[in-house]
């Protein structure tokens, strides 16, 4: 019989990312034969690695060896499944048995699926497709969920979960990560001349407008309350935030939308903030936008980032 195609229904629009683990890499190669087509494939031989990989390259599904020197597939699959920013990665396991035992562990343990070996590839590969198709939907609905209803930029959640990432990410490779707070200014007057709904699509625009001054795919937007968006920009140091920042303000600025309650048009205020660590830099950001406004407002302020512990 032939396989069907993997990438079609499953994941349109990019090819799913599989993750193959194993300690004996025969079982890996005769894996790696049934997805090279359709999907991207990575591969391990040991847990530990296949955990490091998890955390590097968060690929969609991970094809898991039960039996392994070393962190085994349940301790694996456990420390997925305790991590939140990993426990969305799918796992099925791939096992040698069929021990009833076996598999009551693997799906307590948060596996969706149970393959075992020798196995068929006709089989695998619709388990596997099966598998993926619900992560897809999955993902979308995550996706819609981190949305901001008003602007359609992300929201507040997206951005604690990103800064989560990302920060540990900084840590480890030692790379600068920056963050740019933006708050529009005066804008409780703006309201009150205009009224609420005139107020609204002034965020809607400012987003739009903060949206264009992103230049890389890593980089992201987020709408963190009320009238304040938050950038989230990894690999980038402090020279490298205050040129983004000072971009969003001249992009809004360029917006011309006339502000009865002060004397010109709709400015923006920004805090900017950067380190190789997460831990206060938010807080440092919003010190520095506190500089902005009390500094006059319509400006960019920074500040060195948090002070090392
Ligand atoms: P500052 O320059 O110091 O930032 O002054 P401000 O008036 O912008 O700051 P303040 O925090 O006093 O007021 C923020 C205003 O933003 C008040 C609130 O009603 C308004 N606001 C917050 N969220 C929304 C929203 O979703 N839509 C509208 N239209 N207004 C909002
Ligand atoms: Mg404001
Ligand atoms: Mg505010």
């Amino acid at each position: 019989m032939m396989p069907t195609a993997l990438g079609s229904q499953s994941m349109p629009g990019r090819r799913p990312r599989l993750l193959l683990v194993d300690d004996q890499p025969a079982n890996i190669q005769a894996l790696h034969r049934v997805f090279a087509s359709d999907c991207q494939v990575l591969m391990a031989t040991s847990g530990a690695r296949a955990l490091q990989l998890c955390r590097d390259r968060q690929p969609d599904l991970v094809l898991l060896d039960v039996q392994m020197p070393g962190m085994d597939g349940h301790e694996l699959c456990a420390e997925l499944k305790a991590d939140p920013l990993l426990r969305a990665i799918t796992v099925v396991f791939v096992t040698a048995q069929d021990h009833p035992d076996d598999e009551t562990r693997g799906l307590d343990a948060g596996a969706a699926d149970f393959i075992t070996k020798p196995f068929n590839p006709a089989v695998v590969r619709a388990r596997v497709r099966t598998q993926l198709m619900l992560k897809h939907q999955s993902d979308l609905l995550r996706e819609l969920a981190f949305i901001d209803g008003l602007t359609g930029v992300h929201n507040r959640r997206h951005f604690d979960e990103r800064f989560l990432a990302e920060a540990r990410r900084a840590q480890r490779s030692r790379s600068p990560l920056a963050v740019v707070l933006a708050d529009v200014d005066h804008f409780k007057r703006y309201n009150d001349a205009l009224g609420h709904l005139a107020g609204d699509d002034c965020l809607r625009r400012v987003a739009a407008a903060l949206r264009t001054c992103l230049r890389r795919p890593t980089d992201l937007l987020a709408r963190y309350g009320g009238e304040e968006f938050v950038c989230l920009l990894p690999d980038t140091d402090l020279a490298g935030a205050i040129g983004v920042a000072q971009l969003m303000e001249d992009t809004v600025r360029a917006l011309a939308l006339p502000h009865p309650g002060s004397a010109g048009c709709v400015t923006i205020s920004l805090g900017v903030a950067a380190a190789s660590r997460g831990q206060g830099l938010v807080d440092a950001a919003d010190k520095a936008l506190y500089l902005a406004k009390a500094n006059g407002r319509g400006r960019v302020s920074w500040v060195d980032g948090p002070e090392e512990a």
